[in-house]
């Protein structure tokens, strides 16, 4: 499995997003994302799947 490049917890599915405070695409967990996705200039751009 991958790891969240914020929390750096394994785990199957990511999701790519970035904001104002990120501005670089980075691969998030879902508990990740429910914080970014509320940062300004939120964008997503995919879903990462990983076995
Ligand atoms: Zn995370």
């Amino acid at each position: 499995m991958k790891k969240c490049n914020l929390c750096n917890k394994p785990n199957k599915i990511h999701y790519r997003v970035k904001s104002t405070i990120h501005k670089d695409w980075i691969f998030s967990c879902k508990e990740c994302w429910s914080v970014i996705s509320k940062q300004y200039n939120y964008s997503y751009g995919g879903t990462r799947k990983s076995n």
